[in-house]
């Protein structure tokens, strides 16, 4: 048996509280009748120190501990599988209730730990570029769900940044994905920077002007090309949601300091690398204070596009830099563990389909 895998057996009439918020862990434990304060306690042992059984747990009396162990299974899910690159990186599999599989990711760089998490279970946006679209939705994932990517995780003490770009449309599934993102920054909770937490989206408007007015965290929009007719190609969202659209709100309402806006621009070697790709996407975003980081295609089995070579990359750089718009080169990662967004997943998705 995987050592990962939860003990289901043991927690099957018990309710899964890890991952909630101190209000909604607060109700709980006052509905079983644990002593008003128990949630800030039990907040720092199970996601500060990682403490899950109740008998380590030294500030707590002893009716409060029997009245958890008797109603509350307290470990978050942990993961069925993990693999790891040559590279240092590695993915995490994760099987939630219902059949439902979801993949973290985990890159190592200098001295960050970057954890890729899932916001959803597949993924309903179709784009043409990505495995996860291929194999279709099968549900969203609770924020308790989404914690547990990052909870679950061996590493999880030393993880320094997160980003929301996994499987799934973020703002399709907004209101469980911030409730997460706020018990990681939470100083009761993970304690992990806003500044280093990004959420990345393909862009929607009413709820990109939500997630602007209403949270801390850095935003990236996935632009992949400037022009309308072949990001619909790729991307089918761009008839309801026009990144020109998307962009002119985020003129109206600027990401100020010290929070983030980037561009994410996948390159796709001979489709959407050209002078002319440059040209436009410089003008796009003129006098937007942003970032583009170019991510190169990661190839695998079945998909329509090649990956660029290093010289089409470095040549797309210059190009946008002759431009005025400043770029970062993001290296793909973990190519031998299938790290290309949803494989695992799909992988699994297969099985049970
Ligand atoms: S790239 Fe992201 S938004 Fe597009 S289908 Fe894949 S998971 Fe969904």
């Amino acid at each position: 048996m995987c050592p990962y895998m939860s003990d289901i057996e043991d927690n099957i009439n018990k309710k899964f509280i890890h991952g909630l918020d101190i209000h909604d862990l607060s109700q709980a434990l006052l509905e079983v009748g644990c002593s008003p304060g128990t949630e800030l306690k039990l907040a720092v042992w199970i996601y500060r120190k990682r403490i899950f059984r109740t008998g380590a747990m030294s500030n707590m009396n002893k009716s409060c501990r029997r009245l958890l162990d008797e109603h509350f299974s307290l470990e978050p899910v942990w993961p069925i599988s993990v693999s790891e690159s040559t590279d240092g990186s590695k993915k995490y599999l994760f099987r939630f209730h219902g059949n439902r599989y979801a993949e973290a990711a985990l890159i190592p760089s200098g001295k960050r730990l970057t954890l890729c998490i899932s916001s959803q279970a597949g993924c309903q946006m179709g784009c043409s570029f990505c495995q996860t679209a291929s194999h279709g939705f099968h549900g969203q994932l609770s924020h308790q769900e989404i914690v547990s990517q990052l909870a679950g995780i061996p590493e999880c003490s030393r993880v320094t940044h997160v980003v929301v770009m996994g499987m799934g449309e973020p703002f399709n599934n907004l209101d469980a994905v911030l409730k997460a993102l706020d018990v990681f920054a939470a100083p009761w909770g993970f304690a992990i920077g806003k500044r280093n937490i990004t959420v990345s989206t393909v862009g929607f408007s009413e709820k990109l002007e939500r997630f602007i007015l209403s949270s801390p965290y850095n935003l990236a929009v996935s632009l992949h090309s400037p022009f309308s007719i072949q990001r619909q190609e790729l991307m089918p969202v761009e008839k309801i949601a026009p990144i020109e659209s998307v962009v002119a709100l985020l003129r109206q309402h600027p990401i100020l300091k010290p929070r983030r806006l980037s561009f994410e621009y996948l390159l796709l070697s001979g489709v959407n690398n050209t002078q002319q790709h440059a040209v436009a996407v410089a003008g796009m975003l003129k006098g937007l204070r942003c970032h583009v980081n170019l991510i190169p295609f990661n190839w695998f089995p079945g998909s329509l596009y090649k990956p660029p070579s290093d010289a089409e990359v470095q040549l797309f750089r210059d190009q946008l830099a002759g431009c005025g718009v400043t770029t970062t080169i993001r290296n793909s990662r973990g190519a031998d563990i299938e790290a290309a967004c949803g494989l695992l997943a799909a992988r699994r998705f297969q099985d049970v389909e």
